[in-house]
């Protein structure tokens, strides 16, 4: 194999001729939190696999719950009437986890966008059931990412990911985000911009009207959009903006739930309680693609007490509630919970967040840093801090190669870099992640 034989490959989120000019890092192997490539050259994973690999790549236990599954059933629908015994002691697993959320019901998808539709159909199910059938719009944050189905991306803040397939969904809106480096009020604030966020939140509602919206989504922490983790009064003031006008909560906690945050869910880090919350990559650590959407008690007895008949489910998945899926998803909930990595995830991610300011302080290329809840930081880029321009598109590409030889797999996210590594990672690996960022800015 040779890392230019990629021809019949197309890459998600890469144009295609961008893969011909430039190969990419064959990745061949993984153990723990390093990656191998074809050229036998091992780094830490400072992406955790796409945000999603908590727990390192050599989980026994996962394996074993996998080949022990796959075993005894490797696949049987939970369509009309059928279920699998694996799928239901998740389902009780995951109410334990996520009581403390109000949220005690689980639907099961194949993975985040599947989880982000889910929730945004059975919302405004939900309004109809009740008899609210004019509820139909959604509102969310600009700069959100909500995945690549069409409703997903339609509440998608960030026109990359939406302009090439509009018309997208009617009845989006958008309002700005609480992203206290850049924003329209040009407030530098955090609390103060929380407030004004809000204001457009209301402002948002009293014009498209209250009566027409089904639903508000938001991730707790903004993740794909640079990690832009909200004042602590935002998320709270959302959620009573939504209780006073009849809207659901939708937590997009596809990348915060499982421990990222340092907290068990990104809602519970704002002591929110969501309607629904969508998750998906760590509920399997990337063993197995796999999803579920976590329902509030309350939205749960309004489709089970329903006596219309509009409770009907449409919806779901032929992978729903697979039973390998499952028991990967029970493996990591035990390991998450025996290796204590929410805990880790804190004390590494300050570190992690510390180290990158101090690069802030020597590297004038680094305008913001931002982070400080668990392992989700972002380093974002700019060729004059004054002014906050944008760097060239080749420079964080560089910093990104020269980081890679000098130890750590960093991931670029337009001026951002991300660093989401695995939450099992040591105070070593840290610096091993922060050395080679010094070296790429060093190599400038
Ligand atoms: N929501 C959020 C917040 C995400 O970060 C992602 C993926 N990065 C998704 C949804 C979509 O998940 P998937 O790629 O598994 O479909």
């Amino acid at each position: 194999l040779k890392a230019n034989n990629a021809r019949s490959l197309w890459h998600p989120m890469t144009a295609p001729s961008d893969s011909l000019k430039n190969a990419p890092t064959i990745v061949t192997g993984a153990q723990g939190v390093r990656i191998t490539d074809l050229d036998g050259h091992e780094v830490v994973d400072a992406v955790g696999g796409l945000w999603n690999v908590n727990l390192g790549y050599s989980c026994q236990p996962v394996k074993e719950a996998i080949t022990g599954q796959l075993d005894r059933l490797p696949y049987y629908s939970i369509f009309r009437g059928t279920s699998n015994d694996c799928v239901i002691e998740l389902a009780e697993e995951l109410r334990t986890f996520f009581e403390p959320d109000g949220l005690t019901r689980a639907f099961f998808t194949s993975g985040g966008s599947d989880s982000v539709e889910t929730a945004l159909r059975l919302a405004r199910q939900y309004h109809k059931i009740r008899g609210e059938a004019g509820r139909v719009k959604y509102l969310s944050l600009k700069k959100g990412y909500h995945g690549t189905h069409f409703g997903g991306a339609s509440v998608n803040g960030n026109a990359n990911f939406r302009t090439a397939y509009e018309p997208l969904l009617p009845g989006c809106h958008h309002i700005p985000a609480p992203y206290t480096y850049r924003n329209p009020f040009n407030e530098t604030d955090p609390a103060r911009l929380a407030q004004l966020c809000l204001a457009a939140l209301e402002d948002e509602i009293a014009f498209q009207g209250a009566a027409t919206i089904a639903a508000f989504i938001m991730e707790p922490i903004l993740g794909a959009g640079g990690v832009i983790p909200p004042h602590p009064s935002f998320m709270p003031g959302v959620e009573s903006i939504c209780r006073k006008h009849g809207i659901l909560l939708i937590a997009d906690e596809v990348i915060t739930a499982f421990g990222r945050t340092g907290a068990w869910t990104g809602s519970r880090l704002w002591g929110v309680k969501p309607d629904f919350a969508c998750t998906a990559k760590a509920i399997t650590n990337g063993y197995f693609p796999f999803g579920a959407v976590m329902i509030a008690e309350s939205v749960a007895q309004v489709f089970e007490s329903d006596a219309t008949g509009k409770a009907a489910i449409g919806h779901g998945y032929t992978y729903s509630g697979h039973p390998v899926g499952a028991a990967a998803a029970l493996a990591c909930l035990a390991e998450t919970k025996r290796l204590n990595v929410v805990e880790n995830a804190a004390a590494r991610g300050t570190q992690l967040y510390e180290g990158a300011k101090a690069l802030m302080a020597k590297h004038d290329i680094i305008g913001d840093v931002r982070g400080g809840h668990g392992l989700m930081t972002a380093i974002e880029l700019v060729a004059d801090r004054a002014t906050k321009s944008a760097p060239d598109k080749a420079i964080p590409a560089r910093v990104q190669e020269v980081a890679y030889r000098s130890g750590a797999m960093i991931r670029i996210s337009g001026p951002n870099i991300i660093l989401s590594p695995p939450l099992i990672l040591t105070a070593a690996d840290v610096d091993v992640i922060l050395s080679a960022l010094d070296a790429g800015f060093l190599a400038l």
